[in-house]
């Protein structure tokens, strides 16, 4: 589905996106939440370094990580410095 979506339609909804964090984020600090150290990070989970499927092959020979085999992907909310940080 998302594959079909053409990239002023992917602007649209990263604009969005960011609206709805922001406003979310906003209220929680008018209800006197301090969010300040808040961090929000990109987050990726590649496939093994052994791992000899398609994407990690393609990886290997162009020398590029970014190209490997994703087990997971998306955002991570997090705090600079705390002592939890899987
Ligand atoms: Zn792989």
């Amino acid at each position: 589905m998302f594959k079909h979506r053409s990239p002023s339609q992917q602007e649209k909804i990263l604009t969005l996106a960011l609206r709805q964090i922001e406003i979310m984020l906003k209220n929680m600090q008018s209800d006197g939440k301090d969010l300040s150290r808040l961090k929000l990070k990109k987050f990726q989970k590649t496939h093994h370094i052994d791992c000899s499927c398609k994407l990690c092959k393609t990886a290997k020979t162009k020398n590029d990580p970014r190209l490997r085999g994703l087990l997971e992907d998306g955002f991570k909310v997090y705090l600079p410095g705390s002592s939890k940080d899987s």
